[in-house]
């Protein structure tokens, strides 16, 4: 059996950023360190982090006064900042850049006087976060259908802002349809899907057209994971998305000659030298090498408060 792996997969610069803050803010302040909702959605990241003394809030109503709070890399609401200094928490904000990209984008618009329009999944923390960038409404679609039920009329003034992890595909349909419905209609040409989660679909669609089997190590909840695993469905590859070796059905590897393997922004590349190691143990004689689609160098600072912490 072949096994390629997907160059770029695993771990985005908004990731390891993220993480870094839970480790270093532990190593500044000392357990415990409040986390509100899951760093990143990986359950072996988290579950390392509660390890090391982070402690995994879903509201701040569990984060008792004055205590050191972290914010997420899939951002938080105006609210949720105002909440945390009614109690007076030191805010260590993980946000990842480019989701803070989208909130300003949000903001500039609503100051300008336009209807903003979102795309992106219901119920999602980052679409949940970016809705709570201004105080009036926003507009929330996640398909071509969701924008024909859409009640703005070409007479108002629009611009659409994204989700980052996002499929390329479909987000064009539903930015097509924006566009038909809306002419006027602004945003950007390819939404605003930052450069991880283009990259890994970029790689996955390539990987796709060698490949029998495709397994993406990622958590359920994790939306550009769960992406990439459709993206190799969609291209009639069997896919599959695991957050370990565990999950591998064995039956999936019959008569698979070639299979592929990426990983979404949040999941440690352990994991996936795992399902290696464990393809390579029930196929003895299998190889593995990187398939390389491109490179990634795209590095994050840290908020001031942690740089110094070595
Ligand atoms: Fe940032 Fe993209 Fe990574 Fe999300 S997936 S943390 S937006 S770089």
């Amino acid at each position: 059996m072949k096994i390629l792996l997907a160059k770029p997969r695993g771990f985005c610069a908004g990731v390891d950023r993220a993480i870094q803050i839970v480790e270093k803010t532990l190593d500044l302040y000392g357990s415990p360190v409040y986390v509100r909702h899951e760093i990143v959605h990986n359950k072996a990241v988290v579950d390392r982090l509660k390890d090391m003394g982070a402690v995994f809030v879903k509201e701040l109503d569990s984060v008792p006064e004055g205590a050191n709070v972290i914010f997420s890399a899939h951002g938080v609401g105006e609210q949720i900042y105002r909440n945390a200094a009614s109690k007076n928490l030191n805010i260590v904000d993980a946000a990842c850049p480019l989701v803070k990209k989208v909130h300003f984008s949000a903001k500039r618009h609503d100051k300008k006087g336009l209807k903003i329009v979102l795309i992106g999944h219901e119920g999602h923390p980052e679409v949940v976060g970016t809705m709570g960038q201004i105080e009036g409404d926003m507009y929330l679609v996640s398909t071509p259908e969701d924008v024909t039920t859409l009640s703005l009329t070409q007479k108002d003034d629009i611009a659409y802002i994204t989700q980052t992890t996002l499929s390329m595909d479909e987000t064009r349909s539903v930015i097509t349809a924006l566009r038909e419905k809306y002419p006027n209609i602004r945003g950007p040409e390819q939404g605003d899907m930052c450069y991880a989660t283009t990259n890994r679909q970029a790689a996955v669609k390539q990987l796709a057209e060698e490949v029998d089997l495709l397994l993406v190590v990622g958590s359920s909840n994790s939306s550009n994971s769960a992406r990439l695993a459709e993206l190799g469905s969609s291209l009639g590859v069997q896919s599959y998305l695991i957050d370990s070796k565990d999950k591998i059905d064995k039956s999936w590897l019959t008569n698979v000659e070639k299979v592929g393997i990426s990983s979404g922004a949040s999941a440690p590349e352990h994991l996936v030298q795992e399902v290696v190691e464990f393809l390579k143990f029930s196929h003895p004689g299998s190889e593995s090498e990187d398939f390389v689609v491109m490179e990634e160098n795209v590095k994050f600072t840290l908020p001031k408060q942690l740089q110094s912490v070595i």
